[in-house]
């Protein structure tokens, strides 16, 4: 079969709920994937940040292949011996003392929403079903039917109703907004630190410190959504720790949690917040199977042995500064923290789908984001050399002199 091959073999049975670059990748190793033709590129989007450790990391391949041998899943009805493990290493790097397994990011949300409302109820005493959350308009938090509830981005919501109640939505990083917003049913701000999706949009210094007075002062949540955002992408392990004095209530992992071999997600929050749940509350056939434990832990520890939330920071600024050096009439503002940019792109240069197709050609993929953002975010494993390759091949496509 041929590259053309296996585009209409997707696009004839397939769901067209994506429309992929066309390339067909067949092989990945690091910042390098290979399609079925033989051609390489350089990964520059890296999953959407699922693959921080780089594609098929041996490690986490082996301690993979190890614990398939061993047992996968023996749901939560019985112990398993990986869980544990996995508990006490979310814990380590999060600080906070209780853990909920899930598998995709979207359901970790769910129950992080669950989570706040029946604290609100239980704890907070706010009458039944009266609890609201507060969230960011331009937010990204997933696809569900309750999330896309409360979505301001108008794709994700159309057709889908009728639409979960008890949300109410402010403006990005208007902290006074979100003073004005609150009630005294109000139990839970959710927030991604920076957004993702919404195109890299970073917030004004001391703005989640400010909503965290507020929660305070209020006795709401503070809910941080770090999918993207999290597990070194920023140079943070997490992109809260930006700002000084902000401890989040409750915090969302997924995406890398397992280097992109295998779908795990989590909550961990104070043990206030999870601690609602009582057996039968809430639960996943496959959450916290002892594969996605043992998966998540090896992740996890290349995350730190390598240090790659350093190398995300180090490399990440002075690729920043590197980017602020293309002279071009095309690109409006650069953003960025770590190794996480969106350039966004004047209107007049047209759409980013454009560049990310250059780009293709050239051997490097990404991917934009909303019409005119061009999102890029390599595995943080690169190296100093292979982001000089990348560099050459974005100034190509964007100089204009
Ligand atoms: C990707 C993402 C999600 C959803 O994760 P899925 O695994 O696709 O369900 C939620 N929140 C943020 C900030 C994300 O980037």
């Amino acid at each position: 079969m041929k590259t053309q091959d296996y585009i209409e073999l997707e696009n004839r049975y397939g769901a067209h709920n994506y429309h992929p670059l066309d390339v067909v990748i067949s092989k990945a190793d690091g910042v390098w994937v290979e399609d079925v033709d033989g051609k390489k590129y350089m990964d520059f989007l890296a999953a959407y940040s699922a693959v921080n450790q780089g594609h098929c990391h041996p490690r986490i391949y082996k301690a993979m292949a190890e614990q398939a041998k061993r047992v996968t899943l023996t749901s939560r009805a019985f112990r398993n011996d990986q869980l544990g493990r996995f508990y006490e290493k979310v814990n380590e790097i999060t600080g906070l003392e209780m853990v909920l397994p899930m598998n995709t990011g979207a359901e970790a949300v769910e129950t992080a929403i669950k989570a706040s409302r029946k604290w609100g109820e239980k704890v907070k005493n706010v009458p039944a079903s009266q609890s609201e959350i507060i969230v960011c308009d331009n937010n990204f938090h997933g696809r569900t039917t309750t999330i896309i509830s409360f979505a301001t981005e108008q794709q994700y919501r159309e057709g889908f109703g009728p639409y979960t109640p008890g949300f109410k939505s402010i403006p990005f990083g208007d902290a006074d907004a979100l003073a004005d917003a609150v009630s005294a049913n109000t139990v839970a701000f959710l927030v991604e630190p920076i957004q993702g999706e919404g195109g890299i949009i970073i917030p004004e210094d001391g703005f989640l410190k400010k909503a965290q007075d507020i929660c305070h002062k209020n006795n709401i949540l503070l809910i941080t959504d770090e999918i993207q955002s999290g597990l070194g992408r920023t140079g943070k392990m997490f992109a809260y720790q930006h700002e000084d004095g902000v401890q989040p209530d409750g915090i969302i992992m997924g995406k890398a949690l397992s280097g992109g071999f295998y779908p795990v997600s989590a909550v961990a929050s104070r043990k206030e917040l999870l601690g609602v749940f009582k057996p039968g509350d809430h639960g996943s056939t496959f959450g916290g199977n002892p594969l996605a434990a043992a998966v998540a832990v090896e992740a996890l520890n290349v995350l730190q042995d390598e240090n790659l939330v350093e190398k995300s920071a180090e490399l990440g600024s002075s690729f920043h500064s590197r980017l602020n050096t293309i002279k071009s009439d095309y690109i409006k503002e650069i953003r960025g923290r770590g190794l996480w940019y969106g350039i966004e792109l004047h209107p007049r240069a047209g759409r980013a789908r454009k560049f990310t197709e250059e780009l293709k050609n050239r051997g490097l993929l990404c991917k934009g984001t909303h019409e005119h953002t061009l999102r890029l975010a390599p595995p943080l494993i690169i190296q100093k050399d292979e982001l000089d390759w990348a560099f050459d091949r974005i100034e190509s496509v964007l100089s204009t002199q």
